[in-house]
C-alpha cells in the first residue's frame, strides 16, 4: 500500500466533521494538489470520548461516499502500542507505532554491540549528500545511540509484526513515531535509528522524530526557526540517503506531529520540500474540535452558552485536563481570563480569543490551549453537546473547512 507524496492527518474528537474536513481536500484537489486525508484518533482520545476505533472508519467511509471522493484516504491507529493496537486492527490501514516510552532504556548488551558492528562501515567522517558538515561517527557514539533507541526500535518491530500477522504484508501504511520523547533526535541519530528499523525489517513509510523547539497543541511553533529549518533540511537529506543505503521504501517521508498551527515554520518546510523534492505527512493536533467551539460561539444563544460552560468547567479542572498533555502544551494560568469575564463576552469576543489569528488583538493562546485539552468536558455533556453540533452544523462546517484549507493546506502544500 502506497501513501501519496503529501498526506495530512486529521483528527475529529466527536466524529461529526468528516465531510467538512474532506471538503478542504476536495478544494485542494480542484487546484491540482493531491493530498491524502488520514483520519486519526489515538487510544487516549477514544478513552476520553468513549468511542471505538471502528467509528473512525465509519466516519471516513461516509464522508468519502457523500463527497464522492475518488482519491486515496486512510484511517490511522494513532500512537498505538502492543497493549492497545488490537481493537484498531479491523478498521485501520495506517498504524502509528509509538515507541517513545521505550526510548532511553537499554537493549541487551549483545544487541547493542551487534548494532555497532552492523554500523561499522560508517565509522569515521560520514558524509551525507546534501549536508555540509560530515558527522564524526565513533563506536562510542553508535553504542550511545543503541542505548537510547535500540530497545524502542525492537519494540516497533514486535508491534509491526503483530499487525502484519493480522492484516497481511503490504496491506497497511507503517509509521514509527518517537516524537513524544524528552529530547529531540539529531539528524545523525535519525540515520542510525533508520538503520535499526531496516534491521527489524519494518517497511517504514513515515517517521515522526522529535524536532527541536516546542510543538504545543493548536498553537504556533516555539523555538529557533532558523535552527529548525537547518535540522528539517538535514533530516530530509538523511531520509533520502537512508532509503538508498538500507533499501527502505522509496516513499519514506517525515511526519510532523502536532503540526497544525505551526505557522512560523510552514514557509521553511515548503522551501525544504521543494529543494529536496520530498513528501510530507502532517498530523494536525485534533483542532477540528476547536472549530466546533468557534462555530458554537459564533452562533450566539445556546451555542455560545455551551462554549462558555465548557471553558468554565475546564478552568476548574485545569490540572486534571492538562496533566496527560504536559509535554505538548504550555499554559500560563495567569493569562487565562476569569470565568466571570468570559461569561460577559459575546460570540465575537469568544471566537476572537479562541481562533488562531494573530492579527486579532483578543487572540489568547493560553485560552486556546486550555480549551484544546477541554474536550473531555464536552464529551461529558454527551447528547447535549452533540445536538448543539447538529443545530449549528452549517456554521461549524464552514469553520472546519476554512481552518484546514486556508490556514493549513494552502500554507503548507499548495505552490510547492
Ligand atoms: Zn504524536
Amino acid at each position: 500500500m502506497k501513501l501519496t507524496k503529501f498526506s495530512m492527518g486529521i483528527g475529529d474528537r466527536f466524529g461529526c466533521q468528516g465531510k467538512a474536513q474532506l471538503a478542504a481536500f476536495v478544494k485542494a484537489k480542484a487546484m491540482g494538489v493531491e493530498i491524502t486525508p488520514v483520519w486519526n484518533k489515538s487510544n487516549r482520545e477514544h478513552l476520553i470520548v468513549h468511542t471505538e476505533p471502528d467509528s473512525v472508519r465509519v466516519e471516513a467511509d461516509e464522508a468519502v461516499k457523500s463527497l464522492e471522493w475518488t482519491g486515496d484516504y486512510r484511517v490511522d491507529a494513532d500512537h498505538i502500542g502492543l497493549k492497545t493496537v488490537d481493537r484498531f486492527i479491523p478498521g485501520s490501514d495506517f498504524f502509528t507505532i509509538d515507541v517513545a516510552d521505550f526510548t532511553g532504556k537499554a537493549a541487551a548488551e549483545a544487541d547493542c554491540q551487534a548494532f555497532a558492528d552492523r554500523s561499522a562501515g560508517y565509522l569515521g567522517q560520514m558524509t551525507i549528500p546534501g549536508i555540509d558538515e560530515p558527522f564524526a561517527v565513533t563506536r562510542e557514539a553508535l553504542l550511545a545511540i543503541a542505548g537510547k533507541y535500540l530497545l524502542a526500535v525492537q519494540e516497533a518491530g514486535r508491534i509491526y509484526r503483530h499487525v502484519e500477522q493480522a492484516k497481511g504484508c503490504g496491506n497497511f501504511i507503517t509509521e514509527v513515531s518517537i516524537d513524544e520523547t524528552d529530547l529531540p533526535q539529531s539528524p545523525m541519530e535519525l540515520f542510525f535509528i533508520l538503520l535499526a528499523i531496516a534491521g527489524e525489517k519494518i517497511p517504514v513509510q513515515t517517521i515522526a522524530p522529535k524536532f527541536s523547539g516546542r510543538f504545543n497543541k493548536g498553537v504556533d511553533y516555539v523555538g529557533d526557526v532558523a535552527r529548525f529549518e537547518k535540522e528539517f533540511n538535514e533530516d530530509l537529506a538523511v531520509l533520502a540517503f537512508a532509503i538508498r543505503e538500507f533499501g527502505l521504501p522509496a516513499d519514506l517521508k517525515l511526519s510532523v506531529h502536532s503540526g497544525s498551527d505551526k505557522f512560523s515554520i510552514y514557509e521553511p518546510i515548503r522551501r525544504a520540500l521543494r529543494k529536496h523534492d520530498a513528501g510530507l505527512h502532517v498530523k494536525t493536533a485534533g483542532t477540528t474540535w476547536l472549530e466546533e467551539l468557534i462555530g458554537l460561539a459564533a452562533a450566539e444563544g445556546d451555542g455560545l452558552q455551551i462554549a462558555k460552560e465548557i471553558y468554565g468547567k475546564a478552568l476548574g479542572r485545569f490540572d486534571e485536563l492538562c496533566g496527560p498533555y504536559a509535554t505538548v502544551i504550555d499554559i500560563s494560568p495567569e493569562k487565562l481570563p476569569a470565568v466571570e469575564t468570559v461569561n460577559q463576552w459575546d460570540g465575537s469576543q469568544f471566537t476572537g480569543a479562541l481562533r488562531h489569528d494573530r492579527r486579532c488583538p483578543g487572540y489568547n493562546p493560553d485560552f486556546r490551549q486550555l480549551l484544546h485539552v477541554g474536550f473531555k468536558v464536552a464529551a461529558e455533556m454527551g447528547p447535549r453537546y452533540l445536538q448543539a453540533l447538529k443545530d449549528n452544523e452549517a456554521v461549524i462546517a464552514a469553520n472546519v473547512t476554512e481552518n484546514l484549507f486556508d490556514r493549513h493546506i494552502q500554507r503548507i502544500f499548495t505552490g510547492i
